[in-house]
């Protein structure tokens, strides 16, 4: 359950705080986790909502703690990337989801987060190269999701950086589009290929007309600049039915299809066993 992981790394009572003490413990853990193989990538589809069609996948990381079991991204990721131990999951995610992906019998593209702290250090489009010549994907089918609150710490060196991946055929998506605070001025500064709506404008989206309103004003930016939009977090028909009439091009969410183990689409993808 998703509240568990969170509870578990609570039940120190120390004079420092159970909270930060929890977050040295758990930084702790997370240091040694890639090494002791504790992580693995869950795949959600991406679908051509016009069609239905699989246009690829998200890859997103679990962590299952031998003693904690599941602890949620949400909870471990931020303080992976406080502690810095997010450059070498970050490294691992990165070469797993391409390593997969460029066994799969289709070209499905794979879309890879990336964190504010992986961004800024100064060698990442060089691993990037490292892992597409090593894994033999085709950069073209990488796809890189990347925050605002990403790019803002440096933009100078968050452009750099986004100029460097996409010269070397990968695609950059801005993630979570909407819940950063300048949104408009950092799509025009960066040479971003798709936008993603955040999930938290898509629930309720056939219902409320405020919130209807707004995505359809992201997807007249999305078309006035050139650029996809893929809406997440579609949980049900009636919003698929709102972002199909209202030509959203692709969707993802619960109602396409929940982030699960590769093989659960061995039919697309060739794999049938657990690797
Ligand atoms: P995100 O990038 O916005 O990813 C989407 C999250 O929404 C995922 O949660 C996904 O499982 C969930 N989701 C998908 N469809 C639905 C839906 O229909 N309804 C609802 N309510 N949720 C849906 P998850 O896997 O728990 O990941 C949470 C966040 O953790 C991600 O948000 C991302 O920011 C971060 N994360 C996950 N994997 C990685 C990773 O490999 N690297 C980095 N840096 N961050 C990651
Ligand atoms: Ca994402
Ligand atoms: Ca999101
Ligand atoms: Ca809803």
């Amino acid at each position: 359950a998703k509240a568990e992981g969170k509870d578990t790394y609570r039940y120190f009572e120390a004079s420092m705080g159970a909270e930060a003490r929890d977050k040295r413990v758990m930084e702790h853990d997370l240091r040694q986790a890639v090494a002791r193989n504790e992580f693995r990538l869950v795949y959600q589809p991406q679908k051509e909502i016009s069609t239905g069609k699989m246009i690829g996948f998200e890859a997103l990381i679990r962590w299952r703690h031998p003693e904690r079991g599941d602890v949620p991204p949400a909870v471990f990721i931020p303080v992976a990337e406080d502690s810095g131990a997010i450059v070498q999951i970050g490294d691992w995610v990165m070469a797993t989801a391409c390593e997969e992906a460029a066994r799969w019998k289709n070209p499905l593209t794979i879309a890879v987060n990336v964190s504010a702290v992986q961004l800024h250090n100064p060698n990442f489009s060089r691993k990037v190269h490292e892992v597409l010549l090593r894994s033999g994907l085709a950069p073209g089918r990488l796809e890189l999701e990347i925050t605002e609150t990403a790019l803002v710490k440096d933009m100078p060196r968050a452009l750099a950086t986004l100029r460097q991946v996409k010269a070397l055929g990968v695609r950059v998506a801005m993630d979570d589009f909407g819940t950063g605070y300048s949104s408009l001025s950092n799509l025009r500064a960066f040479p971003f290929d798709k936008i993603k709506i955040d999930g938290s404008f898509i629930k309720s989206v056939d219902s409320n007309g405020q919130v209807a309103a707004i995505v359809r004003a992201v997807l007249g930016l999305g078309r006035g600049l050139g650029l996809p939009v893929l809406a997440e977090g579609v949980e049900t028909l009636g919003e698929l039915k709102f972002l199909d009439a209202e030509a959203c091009e692709i969707g993802q969410g619960y109602y396409l299809g929940r982030p699960s183990p590769i093989e659960t689409f061995g039919e697309l993808t060739g794999v049938t066993a657990p690797v």
